[in-house]
């Protein structure tokens, strides 16, 4: 249980310090809901994964590579859940964890890569990166990717997106994309144009770079 509670505290840290893996003690008690986070936070730095002054918790260098594998893993986990199984349920919040604790390293760099190595987990939140996502960037060809990394005359359907903006989200619905639609990338350069159906559209740099695709070859 313990156990448990430390590696919500580890990702709670990473997140609060947006990776910088400091924050104040105070804070993090206030997201846990729990009387028992001064023993927590007792318990880690035994571990050697904290240190503690009066007010902060600041992750060591042990423990901030394991707030990175935790968060990293959990959010990747959402990211299967809900977006390819398509999963919506309030029990997964509090479940992922027994699900994901189980992948190992492999497998979570498999999940990442099916995924398009993607940015933020479905609450926005961001998802650290892997060796995977490093080396992507060259030469991975995803099964899910963004828009942006697909050539001319690509075929995919659109899986998930991670533009946050309502009118962007209003503009991209309204014109056709939507989950599971198929698409074909018309040309690239100077605009961006997409194929769906009979009618092309021209899309900005930001929807091109948020609209995840699963491509068909
Ligand atoms: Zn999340
Ligand atoms: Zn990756």
């Amino acid at each position: 249980m313990i156990e448990h509670r430390i590696k919500e505290v580890l990702e709670h840290i990473w997140t609060a310090g947006k990776g910088r893996g400091m924050a104040e003690m105070e804070f993090i008690s206030e997201q846990l809901r729990t009387e028992f986070t001064n023993k927590i936070f007792e318990e880690m730095n035994r571990g050697g994964l904290v240190n503690l002054d009066e007010r902060k918790v600041k992750l060591t260098h042990a423990g901030g590579e394991k707030a990175e594998l935790i968060t990293r893993r959990h959010r990747l986990a959402e990211r299967l859940i809900y977006d390819v199984l398509n999963i919506r349920s309030d029990k997964f919040e509090t479940n992922t964890c027994q699900f994901e604790c189980f992948l190992p390293d492999d497998v979570i760099s498999a999940i990442c890569t099916l995924l398009g190595h993607p940015r933020e987990c479905p609450h926005g939140k961001a998802i650290p990166m892997g060796k995977c996502c490093k080396k992507a960037r060259k030469d991975i060809k995803a099964l899910i990717a963004p828009l942006s990394e697909l050539r001319q005359g690509d075929v995919g359907r659109v899986v998930y997106t991670t533009i946050k903006d309502q009118d962007s989200l209003d503009m991209i619905s309204g014109i056709g994309i939507l989950h599971g639609i198929e698409l074909k990338v018309h040309q690239k350069t100077p605009t961006f144009v997409l194929q769906i159906g009979e009618s092309q559209i021209a899309l900005d740099g930001d929807m091109v770079s948020g609209i995840y695709v699963r491509c068909k070859n």
